[in-house]
């Protein structure tokens, strides 16, 4: 244990300071349940009443938070009430008690696997919806064995460290008073860092197995811009600094300029959640989703039912369909190929032209859902490295709705356009933005292949993770065809979720920025503080720097 000076440096998540004594909070540490079965119908009785009091916990819950917070954080709660109906999950719960189990394991296992199995996916909205089924499992299991809703005592001035923390736990260490978050492990989008956002909280994640070293109530500094925890600081006043979110709207600048908000969505449940966020749009619908769990694509009606259903959830909000961006290395796809370079490989649109008749059917589904649906639905391709990928898959969508039309099916027109995430397309923007309906800038992939940075390596990830100065002069450029084109443009990698960079977007003219739902909020904030012009000059400025560095000294 130490109580000398110890820094450690993590990931900030939710801005804002907070100082105060450290408080270990281990609720997340859950000591799996393992009782012995007793009578499978009472156990199973038992597990009825325990879902039963779960579920008017989470109402509960989810009715204060709407009072304090919004309906789109108790959309939080309201998702994890829908697992405790899960036809799936009550199921496996109930054949494990059929075989002789107790309730309490009988429920855990089950609700254990699922999260396995979602978070293998390995990205959003999948790892909160892992952490989400953890939370409303371990809330059935204390339902089970009888012991009292988890409260902690007052936590004023206190800045609570964790292993984990999960949506339910956040909203208690608030309650309680809680100064700051500083967790060892954690991921920015979770349920939990979206719940201390909306609630002004100030978070840390990522700080490590460190955090363990601090000494409970050892007086520690908590940075929530940063991502810093120090402890022993200097002594100051304990407490909070933040002035809480401002309530969602439309994203105007301080002299009125409006600037869209759409999401990056993966599901329905995410098109919901897109609504509640205030989207305006959908940017960017990763239908990788398609595969999940079957390992296969479903036939051409299903996907014309599930993006119809993505559709009317947006309530005729655009919803931009990006064909399937498989390869090798993204999980949830069904390539199977041995690739020495999967990132460099048979991905995105070239595993689509590849294998055109399952192209043609996700096409069609497109087409088909965009007549019943209604919704301004548009397409757009993914990893387009040349000018002769894009008119090939442009033909296709031609091919597609002749297809339809054979069958006497009528698809209504449907604007086409590409993903501008390959530099050496990025390059030819002006040729591409000439033909194409409409742009989206990729720039997780961009940076990617700019910086020679495997994005999914923590080694080196970290080099396209910023705003590189070579990457935003490729999006000037881009910015610059679109325009002369008069075509739309938005952005939506992981870069246009950064309230940081808010200025830096409008500055260059981007009108449209697509993110996680989560983001939307933060990001909202952000761009009610700018000034249009004052951006545009920031952003001139830095178009002129060297390094991320000056940029962001620029952006300040
Ligand atoms: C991108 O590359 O920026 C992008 C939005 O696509 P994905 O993250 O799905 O590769
Ligand atoms: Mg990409």
């Amino acid at each position: 244990m130490i109580t000398g000076r110890l820094g450690l440096a993590g990931q900030a998540v939710s801005p804002g300071a907070a100082r105060g004594r450290a408080f270990h909070y281990r609720a997340a540490e859950f000591a799996a349940p393992t009782a012995e079965g007793g009578d499978p119908a009472l156990e199973r009785l038992r597990l009825e009443r325990a879902l039963e009091a779960a579920r008017r916990e989470l109402r509960e819950l989810a009715g204060e938070t709407e009072a304090r917070l919004g309906a789109g954080d108790a959309g939080i709660l309201e998702a994890q009430e829908q697992f405790l109906q899960d036809p799936a999950l009550v199921e496996s719960a109930r054949a494990r008690i059929a075989e002789g189990q107790a309730a309490a394991p009988a429920w855990w296992q089950g609700a254990q696997e699922a999260a396995e199995q979602v978070r293998a996916i390995g990205e959003e909205p999948w790892l909160s919806r892992a952490d989400d089924l953890l939370d409303v499992g371990a809330r059935v299991v204390r339902l089970l064995s009888g012991e009292p809703r988890r409260v902690v005592g007052d936590l004023s001035g206190r800045v609570v460290l964790a292993r984990e923390l999960l949506a339910s736990d956040v909203l208690m260490l608030a309650r309680a008073g809680a100064a700051g978050l500083a967790v060892s492990g954690g991921s920015p989008t979770s349920h939990a860092a979206i719940l201390a956002r909306s609630m002004g909280l100030p978070m840390v994640i990522g700080l490590g197995e460190a955090l363990e070293q601090v000494a409970e109530g050892q007086p520690v500094a908590l940075d929530g811009d940063g991502g810093r925890l120090d402890a022993q600081p200097r002594a100051a006043p304990s407490g909070r600094s933040r002035q809480p979110l401002a309530k969602p709207g439309r994203a105007i600048t301080r002299d009125g300029r409006a600037i869209s908000l759409w999401a990056n969505i993966a599901s329905a449940e995410g098109a919901r959640r897109a609504v509640r966020a205030g989207a305006e749009g959908v940017g960017l619908l990763r239908t990788e989703f398609l595969y999940l769990g079957q390992g296969r694509l479903p036939g051409e009606l299903e996907q014309a039912a599930a993006y119809a259903e993505i559709a009317q959830a947006l309530g005729g909000r655009p919803l931009v369909i990006r064909t399937l961006d498989q390869s090798a290395d993204k999980r949830g796809g069904a390539t199977t190929r041995q690739e020495a370079n999967p990132a460099l490989g048979l991905r995105g649109i070239r595993a689509s032209l590849a294998q055109p008749e399952a192209f043609l059917a996700q096409l069609r589904a497109i087409l088909r859902a965009a007549r019943p649906s209604g919704g301004d639905i548009r397409i757009t391709f993914p990893l387009v490295s040349t000018m002769e990928q894009w008119r090939a898959a442009r033909e296709l969508v031609d091919v597609a709705r002749a297809g339809l039309a054979a069958q006497g099916v009528d698809a209504p027109p449907v604007a086409v356009g590409c993903m501008v995430e390959v530099p050496g397309l990025a390059l030819l923007a002006d040729a591409l933005a000439a033909e194409a309906e409409l742009l989206s800038l990729g720039t997780n992939d961009l940076a990617q292949y700019l910086m020679a940075a495997d994005r999914d390596d923590p080694m080196v990830a970290a080099l396209g993770a910023g705003p590189q100065p070579a990457l935003l002069r490729l999006v000037e450029r881009v910015v610059a065809a679109a325009r002369a084109a008069g075509k739309p443009l938005s952005i939506c990698g992981e870069l246009a979720a950064d309230p940081a960079l808010a200025k830096l977007w409008v500055g260059l003219g981007l009108g449209v920025l697509s993110m996680e739902p989560a983001a939307i909020p933060a990001v909202r904030e952000a761009i009610a503080l700018l000034d249009a012009r004052e951006a545009i000059r920031a952003a001139e400025e830095c178009l002129r720097c060297a390094t991320v560095e000056q940029v962001r000294t620029a952006l300040r």
